[in-house]
């Protein structure tokens, strides 16, 4: 079963994860994760760029280190850089201390193009991080998860099946995942421009987090 809104429950019982953020303006929180990659971000940047749309990229650190451009372009164009682990690595299936290094790894990569903030963002690859590699790092990081899971990456579904859902579930304040991956550029390419263009024909802007 594919579960495109985190359940009220999941968001209950882990309130110290951000899963949407509460807003009174008609804003949507897009994020992108797994990249940068060499035509699949520089797609996204085009797409955002038309509706002035601002986003939260989830960066693998080795990608950062594989594409500096890309990485100084999604800066330069006013969004945000979040951590997303130096490997991608999956939280539970990871000692906390190599958990939390290669995270710590990540964050340099990210620091070469963003000013340092006060709180950093990070994302779990798969949504997945122990207990107590949270308290490891939560001084330092916000964790973001998700309230809107676009399954791009999901070549199973079709892409107009998938675009109706998100469409109908986003609300204002959603945080909502795509994936800037070679998996997900098929998908991507489909549900993207839509679903920014049927937002913004609404009256909804996209911001960072
Ligand atoms: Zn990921």
């Amino acid at each position: 079963m594919r579960i495109f809104k985190t359940p009220a429950l999941l968001r209950y019982l882990f309130p110290e994860y951000v899963w949407r953020k509460t807003s009174k303006e008609k804003c949507i929180y897009l994020t992108f994760d797994d990249g940068p990659v060499p035509e699949v971000t520089e797609f996204v940047l085009q797409q955002l760029a038309i509706y002035q749309a601002k986003a939260t990229f989830f960066c693998v650190g080795e990608n950062i280190s594989r594409y500096p451009d890309i990485t100084r372009s999604i800066v330069e164009q006013g969004h945000f850089l979040g951590n997303h682990t130096y490997n991608h690595l999956r939280g539970w299936a990871t000692e906390t201390d190599t958990y939390v290094q290669n995270i710590a790894l990540c964050q340099q990569q990210i620091e070469k193009y963003q000013p340092k903030q006060a709180t950093n963002l990070f994302r779990p690859p798969y949504g997945r991080i122990g207990r107590k590699q949270f308290r490891e790092i939560k001084s330092a990081y916000r964790v973001i998860m998700w309230e809107i899971l676009t399954y791009d990456f999901d070549n199973t579904l079709p892409a107009e099946v998938g675009l109706q859902r998100i469409l109908k579930q986003t609300t204002a304040g959603s945080v909502v995942v795509f994936h800037d991956s070679v998996k997900a550029f098929p998908n991507l390419q489909y549900l993207l421009p839509r679903f920014l263009r049927y937002f913004a024909g609404i009256g909804y802007s996209f911001n960072t987090l």
